[in-house]
């Protein structure tokens, strides 16, 4: 089956990267279309799908608050236009050993207030558990992006502005020389310039040798009491963690209840549910559920927005992308536009180098 159809940007997944570049690409008059498998935007097993993520201006690399930044505003346009509160600020607790080179450098580059250890304790009864050796660091602008808001919303005002998006629409096969899409129909499309954000589950166009991508299985843990715990928050350097972060912050729809999730890159109970149970004894009991999801992780854990041929790859945002969803939107725009130095502005690491334990494993796939 053949179609004639051109467009200028055919999107192919539309969790929050694709749904954030239909929006930037029509909001600067380019014809767009989106395709994606299942029934909507942040579907379950997607790695968009839930009710909230964290959003912070603290990062040891300074480029990541550059492009947080950049995000609030394309943000407040979105919530103004829609009406739909998406970012809740909250503020945010690191908390990691005071020694700690990442710890030290949000400290030294003076992006949080100090916490001791004692200070911790006494603000939040639920970390009254927490090792001794630890402290934090309170930043205030911070908080909780609702997740629901932020897709739905970008995604009305992406079809306001123009664009064809098509749902339960699996993509079979990318020609990223001719610029050519082919359903699991049959039917071929085309465009001048297609953007690959299929996420971490999708592993059909990995190309060998081009970019390298592992998926990391995760779990995170909802549990139903949120008292006396910081909204938002993220450990980092505890003993037990072995180099992973374990993140945490309201959840649920009226931000009900609480999520914790331990980035250790395996859905593995035997794990997470010690440390948990150590380090949150008061809140262990209360655990609802357990949600299976994953990253899409690249080496140095940078994110991959790059052009080959007609094809435009953005992917691998790993743990931390959603906070930054419409910038990607603005940076595959520039890519489009051939606005290659716009594009790469965040490409090469701003001051303080990530210190990562975490070693990359083999990959599971080539993209
Ligand atoms: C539990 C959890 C907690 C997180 N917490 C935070 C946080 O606090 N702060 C933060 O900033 N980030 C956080 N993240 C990371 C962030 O959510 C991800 O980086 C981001 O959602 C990745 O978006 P994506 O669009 O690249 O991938 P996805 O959301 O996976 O989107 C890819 C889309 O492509 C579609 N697709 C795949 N193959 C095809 C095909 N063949 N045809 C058509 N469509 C296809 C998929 O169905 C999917 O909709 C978290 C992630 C998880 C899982």
């Amino acid at each position: 089956m053949e179609s004639k159809t051109e467009f200028d940007v055919i999107i192919v997944g539309l969790g929050c990267v694709g749904i954030a570049a239909a929006f930037y690409c029509t909001k600067m008059g380019l014809k767009v279309l989106g395709i994606e498998r299942f029934n909507d935007t942040g579907s379950i097993g997607t790695s968009s799908y839930g009710f909230t993520r964290i959003w912070r201006m603290c990062h040891p690399d300074l480029r990541y608050n550059d492009m947080q930044q950049e995000a609030i505003e394309v943000w407040r346009e979105i919530e103004q236009r829609t009406k739909k509160e998406i970012l809740v600020k909250t503020g945010f607790v690191w908390i990691g050993p005071k020694d700690h080179p990442d710890f030290k450098s949000v400290v030294d580059s003076k992006q949080g207030e100090f916490m001791t250890n004692q200070q911790l304790k006494s603000k939040y009864s639920g970390l009254s558990a927490i090792p001794d050796d630890l402290s934090g660091i309170f930043v205030e602008n911070a908080g909780i992006v609702r997740v629901q808001n932020a897709l739905q919303g970008t995604k009305q005002l992406a079809i306001e502005q123009g664009a064809s998006l098509k749902f339960n629409t699996k993509v079979q096969k990318i020609d990223k020389v001719k610029g050519e899409v082919t359903l699991e129909s049959g039917e071929v499309l085309r465009a001048k310039n297609i953007v690959v954000c299929c996420g971490s589950i999708s592993d059909q166009f990995y190309e060998k040798g081009i970019f390298e991508m592992r998926k990391s299985p995760q779990e995170t843990y909802v549990i139903s009491d949120n008292s006396g715990l910081p909204p938002t928050m993220i450990m980092h350097g505890a003993k037990e963690l072995e180099g992973f972060d374990l993140y945490a912050l309201l959840d649920g729809e009226n931000l009900q209840n609480y999520k914790f999730g331990y980035e250790a890159e395996a859905t593995d109970n035997t794990k997470t549910l010690p440390i948990l149970k150590k380090y949150f004894p008061t809140k262990y009991e209360k655990l609802i559920h357990v949600q299976p999801c994953s990253y899409a992780i690249t080496e140095g854990e940078e994110f991959i927005f790059e052009r080959k041929d007609k094809a435009i790859y953005a992917f691998g945002l790993n743990g931390r992308g959603f906070k930054h969803m419409p910038y990607h939107g603005k940076r595959i725009y520039h890519l489009v536009a051939g606005n290659q130095q716009e594009a790469d502005k965040y490409k090469k690491s701003r001051n303080i180098p990530i210190q990562s334990e975490s070693k990359m494993q083999e990959p599971i796939a080539k993209l």
